[in-house]
């Protein structure tokens, strides 16, 4: 699978110009790292974002749901992940109540 290179010492990273903004990715992330953001300039109003990058578990989960290959994981030889916290349960637990919507968005149209 083509791959886009990693920015730079990061977990997770997302090619914009691929992402359909389907929510696929945030529905399957156990750890609340993602969540969608409006954004009028993209066709379809919204945008895959990258809120809690500290709490990636590396678990590859939106990289193999992606049907855009849009997102990416690290290699964990590469980076050193996080574990998975109830804190971090509890905020994807947040995210999908809010039609998986980021919680820093929250009430914004
Ligand atoms: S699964 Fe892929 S296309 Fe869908 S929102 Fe996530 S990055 Fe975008
Ligand atoms: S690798 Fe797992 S924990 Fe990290 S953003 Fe993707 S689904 Fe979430």
């Amino acid at each position: 699978m083509f791959k886009t290179e990693n920015p730079g010492n990061v977990p997770v990273w997302v090619n914009k110009d691929n992402c359909k903004a389907c929510d696929i990715c945030v529905s399957v992330c156990p750890s609340g790292v993602l969540g969608m953001r409006y954004d009028h300039t993209s066709t379809l109003g919204a945008m895959i974002s990258i809120d809690h990058p500290e709490s990636c578990i590396g678990c590859n989960e939106c990289e193999l749901s992606c049907p855009d290959f849009a997102i990416y994981v690290a290699d964990k030889k590469e980076f050193k992940f996080a574990k998975l916290t109830d804190e971090a349960k509890a905020r994807q637990a947040a995210v999908i109540a809010n039609n998986y919507m980021s919680l820093d968005q929250q009430g914004v149209k």
